[in-house]
């Protein structure tokens, strides 16, 4: 499909025949990869707009303490780390929208988002930065005491259980980093893993052995979370994944880390998605609609990092930039040709690259 709708001085027809703003690019996420999308395109004088998302920061803004991203020795928090990247985006010209993107049209250029509160803009681009949520575990009992008793966010809820025992469900680096977190305020934390090891990093692992108040629950899931008739839990059901042998252990909070699911809600039917739901980019950060680049964790079912979240959503937009620089030069976009089959402004690429 051939575009033509987009005038010289930045504007474009909406479908009652009136000109409206077009847009350069549209920022759909705010955590590390879409405020670094938006630094870099802001920088590129694209003028972007950020729209947020409901969790406003993503899943880095209700972490604690973040001690792996490079230039902040004494470990940064995790909100106030958002609230740096979000004042640089700004600095540079990133427009900043509290919203949520609803619908992403794609068969027309340019491009429609639409979004909760009943805006509709035109954009000649997109970054998608969407990023992911926690996975729930889906046993009976979960849904009905969340926000009373079971948690996914030991930063947020941790407080209220000061003094009070609890136990944690996961094995990766989230269950034994908020478990750690946990202590702080809990007097007892059982961490209930499927297996006998963690696949948590070696530094937390290390630290959650040494741990007085961290106990481990090997082998074992958690099949029911059980509470009083004031709604509040009391414990759960638990399951040994080995012997098949059933229990249940008494506890005043539940706080489940199994993992995340990417936020792939707007895309599906559109886009090209694996089988776990991440979209699937090429290493240019290509979507398979020209036009249309993504970073963080709805691309990045491998490294999932602060650092590695930054570093995509800088290459989404120096990408970005580049497609408009060629778009503008010939004006033609073909929404029918997937971009990943062909080679890069500025870099030679002699074969299709693989995905990441
Ligand atoms: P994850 O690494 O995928 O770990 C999920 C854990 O939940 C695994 O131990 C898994 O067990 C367990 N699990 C999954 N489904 C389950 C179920 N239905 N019932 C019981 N247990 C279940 O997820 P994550 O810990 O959220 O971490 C996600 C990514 O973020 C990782 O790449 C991690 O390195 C990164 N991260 C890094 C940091 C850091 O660097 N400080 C902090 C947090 C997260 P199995 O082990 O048996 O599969």
């Amino acid at each position: 499909m051939s575009n033509g709708q987009i005038h010289t001085n930045g504007t474009s027809a909406n479908g009652a025949g009136e000109e409206r703003q077009v847009e350069e690019v549209i920022v759909i996420g705010s955590g590390p990869a879409g405020f670094t999308a938006g630094l870099y395109t802001a920088r590129a004088n694209l003028r972007p707009l950020l729209i947020t998302g409901n969790e406003y920061g993503g899943q880095v803004s209700i972490t604690y303490d973040v001690e792996n991203y490079p230039g902040f020795p004494e470990s940064v928090s995790g909100p106030g780390l958002v609230e740096k990247m979000k004042e640089q985006a700004e600095k540079f010209g990133t427009r900043i929208e509290f919203d949520y993107v609803t619908e992403i049209v794609t068969d027309q250029h340019p491009f429609l988002v639409r979004t909760t509160n009943g805006k509709e803009y035109a954009t000649k681009a997109i970054i998608l930065a969407t990023g992911a949520r926690p996975r729930y575990l889906e046993i009976p009992g979960e849904k009905e005491y969340t926000g009373k008793g079971v948690s996914y966010c030991g930063t947020c809820d941790g407080f209220f259980f000061r003094g009070k025992d609890v136990i944690v469900v996961g094995g990766g680096d989230s269950a034994v980093e908020e478990g750690l977190f946990l202590t702080k305020f809990a007097t007892r934390v059982r961490i209930v893993h499927r297996r006998d090891e963690l696949r948590a990093s070696k530094i937390l692992q290390d630290r959650a052995f040494a741990n007085e108040k961290i106990d481990f629950i090997w082998n074992t899931v958690v099949s029911e979370v059980v509470g009083d008739s004031e709604g509040k839990v009391t414990g759960v059901k638990t399951k040994n994944t080995v012997t098949g042998e059933e229990g249940s252990l008494e506890t005043d909070g539940v706080f489940i880390f199994v993992g995340h699911i990417p936020n792939n809600q707007i895309l599906q039917g559109k886009f090209h998605l694996d089988d776990d739901g991440h979209l699937v980019t090429d290493r240019y950060t290509r979507t398979n609609i020209p036009g249309i680049f993504a970073g963080g964790e709805i691309m990045d079912k491998v490294f999932k990092q602060v650092a590695t979240s930054v570093g995509q959503g800088c290459a989404a937009a120096m990408q970005t930039t580049r497609w408009l620089e060629d778009f503008e030069a010939d004006g033609h976009i073909d929404l029918a040709q997937d971009p990943r089959d062909f080679g890069v402004h500025g870099i030679v690429t002699h074969e299709t690259l693989g995905t990441w």
